[in-house]
């Protein structure tokens, strides 16, 4: 192959984590960190024996390079084509697609699915497209055109939503189509559930779909229960909750539109009359004046406090706040669901903190299971920051 890309060179002994597949490479391994290449160019990288390693994207930060291939490869439509190929397959041998009680999942993800900075989450026909570096985004006319041959009329519209993901630099960027177009009132199905998809003005790309299975565990534990949903968004657990049969549920999140949202997904699925009710507050404040014994099931998922590590001792002391509160509160023999959703901060630590949480609350509390990304959410086994939801089920005495 004539030489096509910029070429990078590593530092001595810097090349181990790459020979691990590992698919970033920081910016202080590399011998000459080259200031003529341009954010999101295609680089090719080599070890100080001028042995080339793998072909990537360039990004002016701490991760200097994103990487798309360890074989020596042109990035064209066919590499694009091939690695969306191997996505949707995967998740077609799953049993997702043409699954009559969900219709949401996910179908890249990003470094699990061998294409960093890439989220494309499926909503019954609408693909949602999350660009998180220029170096994919430059892709983004491969991509649509490889969904919409893999995918054909199972592929309904694309619409990406990057404008406050992608760098500042192209921040003008406009969420849009990129392929068809649906209406504003887009909805789909979970576990039988119908929610609408704010994919224009929604978080991420409209939905929480990383927790489906846990969902799942929720509803099966809510029957007869008093269920309290923190950091509700749009309903996802409360709907579960009330599918499962609990006796009362309250959904809390501090976002009017969260819970505008949420109050009419629980009148689409239920009969008036239901004991459901969602309220437009802070968490904490809630958690520090409601009585003690009030609620036998309760979940936290709050947003991700920690973006980065330096956040994160911040990060870990939001955690504990709220945590820590909801184990003094819950009624005996309750069960608390507690996620964290930030990469910064590891299940060692997240457990670490619930231990301390646990010492202070002085209750006994047992782990009774470490909760997991959904099956169309798989993580690279060389890539552990790929592990960003760290969940426990606790069960407090
Ligand atoms: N559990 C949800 C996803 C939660 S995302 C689901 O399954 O879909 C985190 C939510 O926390 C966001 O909707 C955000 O509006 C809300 N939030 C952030 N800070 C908050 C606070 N202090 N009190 C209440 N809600 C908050």
């Amino acid at each position: 192959m004539q030489q096509k890309y910029k070429r990078l060179i590593l530092c001595p002994q810097k090349d181990k984590s790459v020979l691990r597949k590992h698919p970033w490479i920081f910016s202080g391994a590399l011998q000459n960190p080259n200031t003529n290449i341009e954010e999101g160019e295609l680089v090719e990288v080599y070890n100080s024996k001028k042995e080339y390693l793998c072909v990537g994207f360039w990004q002016n930060a701490s991760i200097a390079v994103k990487v798309l291939s360890f074989q020596k490869e042109e990035i064209n439509y066919n590499f694009i084509l091939n690695r969306v190929k191997q996505a949707v397959e995967y998740r077609r041998s799953l049993g997702f697609f043409n699954n009559p009680s969900t219709n949401i999942f996910r179908l890249i993800n990003a470094e699990g699915d061998f294409m960093p900075s890439l989220i494309a989450d499926y909503y019954n026909g609408l693909v949602v497209l999350q660009f998180h570096s220029l170096g994919m985004y430059n892709l983004r006319n491969e991509i649509v055109n490889a969904i919409k041959e893999v995918l054909q009329e199972d592929c309904k519209a694309i619409f990406s939503k990057s404008s406050s993901t992608l760098p500042k630099q192209i921040s003008s960027e406009s969420d849009r189509f990129l392929l068809g177009e649906i209406n504003e009132e887009w909805f789909a199905k979970e576990n039988n559930l119908k929610f609408r998809i704010d994919y224009n003005q929604g978080q991420k790309t409209g939905f929480f779909i990383d927790q489906r299975v846990n969902r799942e565990l929720v509803q099966t534990l809510s029957k007869n229960r008093n269920v309290m949903n923190a950091f509700s968004y749009t309903g996802g657990f409360s709907l579960a909750a009330i599918q499962g049969g609990a006796k009362k549920v309250l959904s809390l999140d501090i976002s009017k539109r969260a819970v505008e949202l949420c109050e009419q997904n629980v009148a689409m699925n239920f009969e008036k009359g239901t004991n459901h009710q969602a309220l437009a507050v802070d968490v904490l404040e809630y958690l520090d004046n409601v009585p003690k014994g009030e609620f036998d099931l309760i979940i936290l998922d709050p947003p991700a406090f920690a973006k980065h590590n330096r956040n994160l001792n911040q990060a870990l002391k939001g955690y504990r706040q709220i945590n820590q509160k909801a184990m003094e509160k819950i009624a005996s023999g309750g069960f608390l669901f507690t996620f964290s959703c930030s990469q910064a901060v590891s299940r060692e630590d997240f457990g670490t903190m619930l231990f301390s949480c646990a010492a202070i609350a002085n209750r006994n509390i047992r782990i009774v299971q470490r909760l997991p990304h959904a099956m169309d959410h798989p993580q690279s086994i060389f890539h552990p920051e790929g592990e960003y939801l760290k969940g426990f089920l606790l069960q407090v005495e």
